[in-house]
């Protein structure tokens, strides 16, 4: 584990590449930017990407016989090794471009799911997922008459295994976890869960959208048969998100949306699709947005995603030193070496949008409510909470004025 003398990097160097960092608010506040769970901040390599394909080589995709549309292809093409090498994908066939981690999921539920999935099924969930893994699969059981399961966490915050092994049976036909749970932090035990839902004889699909930007994924390491995630939460421009599919489950899947680029051919009478990934990529796809990914994941490549990893859970550790010191605060999720770069936190008698909304005062940005996650707030008996969330560019400094701003808050209300 990284101390203050043996920091894995020196954020200071990268955050001049940060144009937004640098701003100062309600007259001489610094930002603090400590919600990158909710979205991160984008590098000028990615915003000049984004600027030079829109001024130099910008056309649809797929389409055109003309220069143009040949220099876009062959950048968005790029855009795809690129995630395909980042996650160690099989192929690039495997690595579908979507709006984002909640299409991702959605793209499965509807297409694998409504081909897949019967009345009686079982889809085992977690009682930590973000409602992007578990609403498309109550739809998905309202649709079918599958029945939707959770494994429960224990009161440590993590995931209780033996309850998902005695939920796994032959009727469960999917699991779908979070890789990083957005709220607790907690780092699931990935790779053993999708193998015991593989031996069950279920499909496995991993939410990876907190966990791809922030530490090495091998996809085929981890064997899970759909993995989503999203770009801006890695730098990469919004509206942009992938699904890794296992081929021969992309090859037997249904298209999801239906227009052009999808298909192989039209008639009067009806379609044949194309060949993933161009099966599941409908429309006009976001050409730019995958363009800039790339620039991102070029930009992650550089540093290193172990460094990351643990330059991010050296400031965990120290963020729950300084809060400790604070007191008061009610910690949600595991002690800092179970979790990733995340801490959710309630604060004795203080409601969170309050916390928050001083702590911005001071220029620290987190994130109050429910972070998409009811039934865990409801699980955790509190019906919000606040949320400091760290990428790489985050300083030490960062973190205590984060600290100060959370005891400035106690001070004013323990004058009231
Ligand atoms: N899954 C998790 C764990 C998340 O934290 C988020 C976003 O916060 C999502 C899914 C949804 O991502 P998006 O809104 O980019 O589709």
């Amino acid at each position: 584990m990284a101390t203050a003398e043996t920091l894995p990097l020196n954020a200071e160097a990268f955050r001049n590449d940060f144009p937004i960092l640098s701003t100062v608010l309600h007259g001489d506040q610094p930002l603090a930017y400590l919600d990158n769970a909710a979205t991160t901040q984008r590098p000028r390599q990615v915003i000049d990407k984004v600027v030079e394909v829109y001024e130099r080589h910008y056309a649809n995709v797929h389409r055109g016989i003309h220069w143009l549309s040949d220099q876009s292809t062959d950048l968005f093409e790029e855009a795809r090794e690129k995630v395909r090498q980042f996650i160690n994908a099989g192929s690039a066939p495997e690595v579908i471009f979507t709006t984002g981690c909640t299409m991702a999921i959605n793209l499965v539920a509807r297409s694998w799911g409504d081909a897949n999935v019967r009345a009686g099924d079982e889809i085992i969930i977690t009682e930590m997922e973000h409602h992007s893994n578990s609403v498309p699969w109550h739809q998905l059981a309202e649709r079918t008459g599958a029945v939707v399961r959770h494994v429960p966490i224990t009161e440590e915050g993590l995931l209780d295994l033996d309850a998902f092994d005695a939920m796994v049976s032959e009727r469960t036909r999917l699991v779908a976890i979070t890789a990083v749970s957005n709220v607790l932090g907690t780092i699931n035990p990935v790779q053993e869960i999708v193998r015991r839902a593989h031996d069950a004889g279920a499909v496995a699909l991993v939410d990876a959208a907190q966990s791809v930007p922030h530490e090495k994924t091998d996809v085929q390491a981890i064997d899970a048969d759909f993995v989503a995630f999203s770009g801006h939460k890695m730098m990469g421009p919004s509206g942009v998100g992938v699904l890794y599919g296992r081929l021969a489950l992309l090859e037997a899947m249904p298209p999801f949306l239906g227009g052009g680029s999808m298909i192989r051919r039209v008639t009067l009478d009806g379609f044949e699709p194309a060949d993933p990934p161009a099966k599941f990529e409908a429309g006009t796809p976001p050409i730019v947005p995958a363009i800039g990914l790339g620039a991102a994941i070029d930009y992650l490549n550089k540093i290193g995603l172990d460094k990351i990893h643990e330059y991010e859970r050296f400031l965990t550790t120290q963020a729950h030193a300084v809060l400790e010191e604070v007191g008061g605060v009610r910690f949600l999720g595991p002690a800092p070496e179970k979790k990733a770069g995340i801490v959710s936190f309630t604060l004795d008698g203080i409601h969170a949008h309050d916390v928050a909304q001083i702590l911005d005062r001071h220029g620290v940005a987190i994130r109050a409510g429910h972070h998409c996650a009811m039934p865990l707030h409801k699980r955790l008996g509190i019906a919000a909470s606040n949320r400091a969330s760290f990428y790489f560019y985050n300083t030490p400094g960062e973190v205590e004025t984060f600290a100060e701003a959370v005891r400035a808050t106690k001070r004013i209300f323990r004058r009231r």
